[in-house]
């Protein structure tokens, strides 16, 4: 379907490629903005003046005088698992540890074993319905993480579950192998990463199944020295890399993940002063999750200090069924403004293109210029100081995805 779309109360277009820094400000609005889609790719884009003139007789989208964005890009998800852990949760609001919880079998050990015991179609089933909703909040990209199977069947199937949602439904996911998201029970962190070292990751990228390789580097978990060994293997293999870093101690994952050109370094909420440089001198985009810090009570991590610094920030989701089990974007919105201390212009930059360039789509995803996949959200109000004013509710009204309506 090809069309014109008009009457934009204001357009964030999100255009120039990824934005670092002070130029994460400019999220590249137009006022009385107009675009017009071809074939599902954006074809032209500028004020409606402009485009009505050469755009003569095209069929017309009306927006109703409403804010549009591009669609939203959630470059940390742990979607597809089984089971749940409410009961883990409601021990935190009574203050058990989280270490407590891991000793008597709960935390990552829990959805372990419930993914393990699930079929593939299960697990599909399951994911199918957050993404339905995840639509709904605007979603039109999304990264999937492996990680609840820490052997090769579990972990395949995870990510061939992935594969499946990517055909049946309609937002793009981008896989991502986290073999290496907890040590396995009665086992050693070393030999364990052996193992993803020698036998996994080569699995796993002969697959074809996963474009990223991500790990959980962790006081605790993995070490700097294990990451960078389970982090080069995969490099060499082929996958790009993504690692959970600094979320709970500074132990200084952020600047591995600038020194081993990683896509996205993604937590930070202890990130070290001197890192916050290494990811600002670097191509490694920090992904910030103030939804986990949320629901954690944890303090949040420091987006202002690294957007002042030059870095390029992104904001995800981390939905997963332990820390943070939720997806609400319109929160995340709020959070990042009210504490994070970002502008509106600045979070609409960090959701958008900056995000697609977590997911590895910054050429095709992230923003509305020409090119592009039509992938455009028009909301319910006029202009984007609504998204965190409106605290936490959800203003989108219409989703499109390559052209073709897909929610609302
Ligand atoms: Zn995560």
């Amino acid at each position: 379907m090809n069309f014109l779309a008009v009457n934009i109360g204001e357009l964030v277009t999100a255009a120039g490629g990824v934005k670092r820094g002070a130029a994460m400000g400019d999220a590249g609005c137009i006022k009385d903005g107009a675009f017009y889609v071809s074939e599902g790719k954006i074809e032209a884009v500028g004020t409606r003046g402009e485009l009505e003139k050469i755009c003569r007789g095209a069929e017309i989208l009306d927006c109703g005088g409403a804010l549009v964005t591009p669609g939203f890009a959630d470059s940390h998800t742990h979607l597809v698992f089984a089971g749940e852990r409410s009961e883990e949760f409601s021990m935190r609001l009574r203050g058990e540890p989280y270490m407590k919880i891991m000793e008597r079998g709960g935390g990552i050990a829990a959805t372990v074993a419930a993914t393990r015991a699930a079929s593939e179609e299960e697990l599909v089933r399951q994911a199918e319905g957050h993404l339905e909703k995840m639509l709904a909040f605007g979603v039109t990209t999304c990264e999937v993480k492996s990680g609840y199977g820490l052997d090769e069947e579990t972990e395949l199937k995870q990510l061939s579950a992935v594969k499946t949602l990517n055909e049946r439904q309609k937002t793009e996911l981008v896989p991502t192998y986290l073999g290496a998201h907890a040590v396995p029970a009665g086992e050693t962190a070393e030999s364990y990463i052996d193992r993803c070292v020698e036998r996994y990751l080569p699995k796993v990228a002969e697959s074809g199944l996963a474009e990223f390789a991500d790990i959980f580097c962790e006081k605790g978990v993995f070490s700097l020295e294990q990451s960078e060994r389970y982090l080069k293997r995969a490099k060499e293999l082929g996958l790009k890399l993504k690692l959970h870093a600094d979320e709970m101690f500074p132990l200084g994952g952020a600047g591995l993940g600038a020194r081993l050109g990683a896509v996205s370094a993604d937590h930070l909420l202890k990130i070290r002063e001197e890192d916050v440089l290494s990811l600002a001198r670097s191509g490694t985009i920090a992904t910030v999750l103030p939804l986990t810090a949320f629901c954690l009570g944890e303090e949040y991590a420091p987006a202002r200090k690294l957007i002042d610094a030059g870095a390029a920030v992104a904001v995800a989701s981390d939905f997963n069924p332990g820390s943070c089990c939720t997806y609400q974007l319109p929160l995340a919105f709020a959070l990042c403004c009210i504490y994070l201390k970002m502008s509106v212009e600045e979070t609409l930059t960090a959701m958008t293109i900056n995000g697609a360039a977590a997911c590895g789509r910054e050429k095709t995803a992230g923003s509305i210029e020409v090119g592009k996949q039509a992938d455009f959200v028009i909301f319910s109000c006029k202009k984007k100081e609504f998204l965190p004013y409106f605290t936490g509710m959800n203003l989108v009204k219409t989703v499109f995805k390559k052209g073709e309506r897909v929610y609302g």
